[in-house]
């Protein structure tokens, strides 16, 4: 169930004289270990693109796959949807919403918790994502206590944490300065290597655009590939 492939995909927003068509075909690859950006205009497409992929809303038409796994084939194949978000796509919003009466370690360690991982396994890999983000030292603090760029980069650390196949991040660098922006970048990149994780990064940061070698454009609901820059994060 590595890596992504969409083909066609389709969104039709209401019915008939007010319908919106969001997605008029995308297409779409993502090899496990591949980070790939995903850049359009204000109304694009994009958020509708990743609550597809990430099961929040139905897709119209087309299909989805996660490895050899059709998982979307003008329905959705398999029934456990929640599941399928669960085990399978881990989401880094652009705004963090962190469970604000728990500490920061454990908002992190929460997700494998709940998956069985024991308690103690589970904070220490959230340590050590806090760590490779820079945040360690705010463990034992609650999320009201951080500044906006430490909030963010807790976030990432949750998404990240349980080693899901997909990630789908939105704007996941914009509040933060170049060099954590850039480091970020360089956490997804070892991620995906590491666990060879297919990633989308929904961006506009220029800080962060020339460290893709491959771009998505999207444009009404169309997408368009190109070469990136692919120039490394220092
Ligand atoms: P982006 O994330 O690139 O800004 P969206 O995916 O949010 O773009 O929106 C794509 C198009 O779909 C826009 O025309 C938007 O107005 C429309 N749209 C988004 N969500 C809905 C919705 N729930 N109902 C109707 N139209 C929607
Ligand atoms: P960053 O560059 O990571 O966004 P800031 O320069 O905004 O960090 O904040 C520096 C320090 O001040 C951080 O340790 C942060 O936890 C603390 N801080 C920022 N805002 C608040 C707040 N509203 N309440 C408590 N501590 C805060």
């Amino acid at each position: 169930d590595k890596g992504i492939r969409i083909e066609g995909l389709t969104k039709r927003y209401g019915k008939g004289d007010t319908a919106v068509d969001a997605l008029k075909g995308v297409n779409m690859t993502v090899a496990p270990g591949e980070v790939v950006g995903l850049i359009g205009p204000s109304g694009s497409g994009k958020s509708t693109l990743l609550k597809c992929l990430g099961a929040v809303i139905d897709p119209t038409a087309g299909r989805m796959m996660l490895g050899d796994d059709v998982i979307f084939e003008d329905r959705w194949i398999r029934r456990d949807l929640r599941a399928l978000r669960r085990d399978k796509i881990g989401f880094v919003f652009q705004a963090p919403y962190l469970i604000p009466f728990l500490e920061v370690i454990d908002n992190v360690a929460l997700l494998p918790m709940l998956a069985g991982v024991p308690n103690d396994e589970a904070r220490e890999r959230a340590l050590e994502l806090l760590a490779a983000l820079d945040v360690q030292h705010r463990a034992r603090a609650m999320p009201s206590q951080l500044s906006g760029g430490e909030q963010q980069r807790v976030a990432i650390a949750r998404g990240l944490v349980n080693r899901p196949p997909v990630i789908l991040a939105d704007e996941p660098t914009a509040p933060l300065d170049s060099k954590r922006a850039l480091a970020v970048i360089r956490i997804l990149n070892d991620m995906a290597k590491r666990f060879e994780t297919a990633i989308i990064v929904v961006t506009h940061d220029e800080k962060i655009i020339p460290t893709f070698k491959r771009i998505y454009h999207i444009r009404d609901g169309v997408t368009y590939e190109e070469a990136g820059e692919g120039r490394g994060f220092d």
